[in-house]
């Protein structure tokens, strides 16, 4: 079982965190059926520019258990992770994200999706190859396809996991690295990893426009990623104040509710649909001045 301290340095048990309590056990195999039954689902949420341009969609999986009601991602991702179901998720991810991908081209709509891949996949072999087949049994262009990954793909064997990422990128499939400042030394991994994109982690920019520690974290974060000519992408944008400040720090792009939460494939066709190429404005934006 895995031991949390608490603060008087006494391990305490956590059921919750253990991988074969039979809870866990029966979610799995809800999982498992519900795949099968195609009862998870993808929404999507928008990334924007400060232009009000959609950058892309992100596809994030929702699944509404019939006793148990909505699971949290974070929840059941971690129990296909330990349990190998993983890459069968991931494929049923895939899948589904490319045949929508596939729907909103022949609809006009020309919009990007990234798909969130565990390390698990990264190490799966064969897995870069297996991406590049899918896309072209879609007819989609890889172009079209992002990947977001995180520092934890370089954990456990980083050569292996390198050569997958270079063999994506072989294939024209653009990678992001998610959660970035929530791993362990960074700057390296930066170097190793053939992404384009980095997404600074929710965590460092709630708390931006009133935490100057916070803020500076991101300053050094965003001109580092420039320098390394990456783009730059802030999560969890929830207020006005935050969205002006990330702006200023020169930020690339936003993603975070005061944009959009993640929406269900027809909502998300429409709120394409109703912002056309005038993009996403602002509700600030649109206020009167009221000096
Ligand atoms: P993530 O990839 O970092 O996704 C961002 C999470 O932040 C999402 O949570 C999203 O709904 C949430 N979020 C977005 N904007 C805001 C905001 O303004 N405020 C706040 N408080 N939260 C916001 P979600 O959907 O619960 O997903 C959690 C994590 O689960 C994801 O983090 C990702 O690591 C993982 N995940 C989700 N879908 C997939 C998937 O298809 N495959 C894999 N492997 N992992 C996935
Ligand atoms: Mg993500
Ligand atoms: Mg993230
Ligand atoms: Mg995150």
């Amino acid at each position: 079982y895995q031991a949390k301290r608490d603060r008087t340095g006494v391990e305490v048990y956590e059921s919750k965190r253990d991988s074969n309590t039979p809870d866990r056990l029966g979610l799995l195999g809800d999982l498992r059926r519900a795949l099968d039954a195609h009862e998870v689902e993808l929404h999507y949420q928008p990334k924007v520019g400060f232009d009000g341009q959609v950058a892309g969609l992100e596809a994030l999986v929702r699944w509404v258990h019939p006793e148990r009601g909505k699971v949290p991602p974070d929840e059941f991702i971690a129990i296909a992770e330990s349990s190998g179901l993983m890459p069968h998720l991931t494929e049923y991810v895939l899948e589904t994200a490319l045949e929508q991908v596939a729907r909103w081209r022949a609809q006009g709509l020309f919009v990007p999706v990234a798909v969130n891949v565990s390390p698990r996949d990264v190490h799966t072999p064969g897995f870069a190859g297996a991406v590049a087949a899918r896309l072209a049994r879609h007819g989609v262009p890889a172009g079209a396809l992002q990947l977001e990954i995180t520092e934890h793909v370089l954990l456990e064997d980083p050569q292996r996991a390198a050569d997958t990422l270079a063999g994506l990128a072989g294939h024209g499939v653009k990678m992001s690295l998610d959660d970035f400042g929530t791993g362990y030394s960074s700057l390296v991994h930066l170097r190793r990893l053939p992404v384009s994109e980095l997404k600074i982690d929710r965590s460092f920019v709630a708390r931006l426009a009133v935490d100057t520690e916070d803020a500076e974290i991101v300053r050094c974060t965003v001109d580092l990623a420039h320098s390394l000519g990456l783009l730059v992408v802030a999560e969890g944008v929830e207020d006005d104040e935050t969205w002006e400040r990330l702006r200023d720090l020169g930020c690339d792009a936003v993603q975070g509710w005061l944009v959009a939460a993640a929406m269900p494939p027809e909502e998300t066709t429409a709120w394409l649909r109703a912002r056309g190429s005038r993009g996403w404005q602002r509700p600030a934006a649109a206020l009167p001045a009221t000096t």
